[in-house]
């Protein structure tokens, strides 16, 4: 393994002790849910929400005689995800047996790959909110089985199993200690997660579990070698991974300042309380007897199936982003939000092509995706379509309707649907910008104003308010340029 020990302390990351500055030096193991009609080893299901038990293959539950048959579709994923993170492929790889005891593991083993794993090292780029981008080695990724749920609430006197789970692929994707603070934790969280989406290799759900992460946090001062780290298991959100992080380096930090030591251990965060607390003493890789699996031949896989599911990758977020910031003339901040979700970035290019991409980029990222928040909807149910929304754009464009206005149509468009350009025709939406409609507003407020007319000959800025005034009197309706000039005149500015 190759650390980067010499690199200096990103100096704005450093936490404060009472002694001093510490460095934290965090790596994930991220464990996602390989997407694959079946399981890694058996036919079974791995649709989410069945019945309990009703997606077990003999396999799953390790009836004796029962042989593993790997699924080709998992390899692939996962050589998809590996060449997604610009990761090297193992051509052979070994499928090993991890031995422990655990009552929702009927086989007595995972399978797993220990020395020889399918994906090898490789780099993940993540780009931080003051424009930083930072750089995380992933260290490997190998496939393994799901263990089965043990449901403790069912029963006043026992726990139950649900095998469905049992045997499902995952992929256990490791990153280098590279990581300083918890929000590039999160960042790099979140930027894993946009491109398994994108690749279409693990849907990201966290809240079912599909995602989840071990984290391993240790402090250091800065330029020392790195210090003892405790792992914290299963964190299933990336807020809480944020917290775990925080709680977990503080609580290292005060230890070693009272001049206690850090024992590795294994953790659990408690999202309830916001803190971790022991679960066990770290096991070390000889506690689980780890041998290569005699019902699996080593997996080889030629060169061939590498480049074509290379030649076959969709467009990916850093890609789409240079793309946008090239094609769109888009900033690297409006370029990173419509990029993290593929759906956002296809709204957007469909809205955008043949149109001012500035203005698309400003109306999916501040009013389009504000109002899904707040309804908590997907853009993929977005009740406005791209080309409903670009003809709003093309009805500003053609000086049709106000900005202001075009807030309005939006909403309607929004809540009842339709046709923006028919909406603004039947319901007389349109600004006016004939000077001869304005012009009797104009002139009554400014008769009816003298005072402020007197003021604003003194100071020009004034016109602004009958400005206002002329665009309330005209239900927001008239051309605000037109009104400004209008009134110029007619104040003699
Ligand atoms: P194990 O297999 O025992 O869990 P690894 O060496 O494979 O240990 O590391 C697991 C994870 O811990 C990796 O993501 C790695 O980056 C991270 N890690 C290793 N050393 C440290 C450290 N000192 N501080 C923080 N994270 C670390
Ligand atoms: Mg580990």
């Amino acid at each position: 393994m190759t650390f980067a020990m010499s690199e200096p302390a990103r100096k704005s990351k450093l936490l404060k002790g009472a002694t001093g500055d510490w460095e934290v030096v965090i790596g994930l193991e991220v464990h996602a849910q390989v997407t694959s009609e079946a399981k890694l080893f058996s036919g079974a299901s791995t649709a989410f929400g069945g019945e309990p038990n009703s997606q077990v293959s003999l396999v799953d539950a390790a009836m004796p005689g029962m042989l593993p048959v790997i699924n080709e579709e998992c390899i692939r994923q996962a050589v998809r995800t590996g060449l997604g993170l610009n990761a090297k492929i193992n051509l052979r790889s070994v499928f090993d047996r991890k031995n422990y005891f655990y009552p929702d593991l009927p086989q007595g083993y995972q399978i797993s790959q220990y020395k020889s794993p399918i994906v090898g090292e490789g780099e993940i780029a993540i780009d931080m909110p003051d424009g930083e981008t930072v750089k995380v080695g992933i260290e490997r990724v190998h496939l393994e089985q799901d263990a089965g749920k043990l449901l403790h609430d069912q029963q006043p006197n026992m726990s139950l199993v649900d095998l469905n789970r049992s045997g499902v692929a995952l992929m256990e994707i490791v990153s280098k200690p590279d990581l300083r603070s918890a929000d590039e934790a999160k960042a790099y969280v979140s930027k894993l997660r946009t491109i398994l989406r994108y690749l279409g290799t693990c849907d990201g759900d966290m809240e079912k579990g599909n995602l989840r992460a071990d984290v391993n946090v240790s402090v250091r001062r800065p330029g020392d070698p790195f210090g003892t780290r405790c792992e914290i298991k299963n964190v299933n959100s990336i807020r809480f991974i944020g917290q775990a992080v925080e709680y977990e380096a503080r609580r290292q930090v005060d230890l070693i300042e009272d001049g206690g030591t850090v024992e590795q251990e294994t953790r659990l965060f408690d999202p309830n309380k916001g803190e971790t607390r022991p679960m066990r003493s770290k096991e070390e890789a000889h506690d689980y007897r780890y041998f290569p699996d005699p019902d699996l031949l080593p997996l080889e896989m030629p060169q061939a199936l590498v480049d074509d599911l290379k030649a076959h990758l969709p467009e990916l977020p850093d890609q789409k982003k240079a793309r946008f910031i090239r094609d769109y003339a888009l900033t690297a901040y409006d370029a990173n939000v419509l990029t993290a979700e593929r759906a956002a970035a296809d709204y957007f290019e469909d809205m955008a092509r043949g149109r001012d991409a500035k203005a698309a980029a400003n109306w999916v990222t501040n009013e389009l995706a504000g109002r899904l928040n707040k309804e908590g909807k997907d853009i993929l149910a977005s009740p406005i379509s791209s080309s409903q929304l670009g003809a709003i754009l093309d009805l500003i464009a053609a000086g049709t309707i106000s900005g202001k206005i075009a807030k309005d149509l939006f909403e309607i468009v929004w809540s009842e649907g339709g046709d923006p350009r028919q909406i603004v025709k039947d319901r007389g939406m349109e600004q006016v910008t004939d000077l001869s409609a304005i012009e009797k507003v104009v002139d009554d407020i400014v008769a009816a104003n003298p005072d402020k007319v007197e003021q604003a000959k003194n100071n020009p800025k004034l016109a602004g308010w009958f400005v206002g005034q002329v665009m309330k009197a005209s239900g927001g309706k008239a051309n605000p340029q037109a009104v400004s000039d209008l009134l110029k005149r007619k104040l003699g500015l």
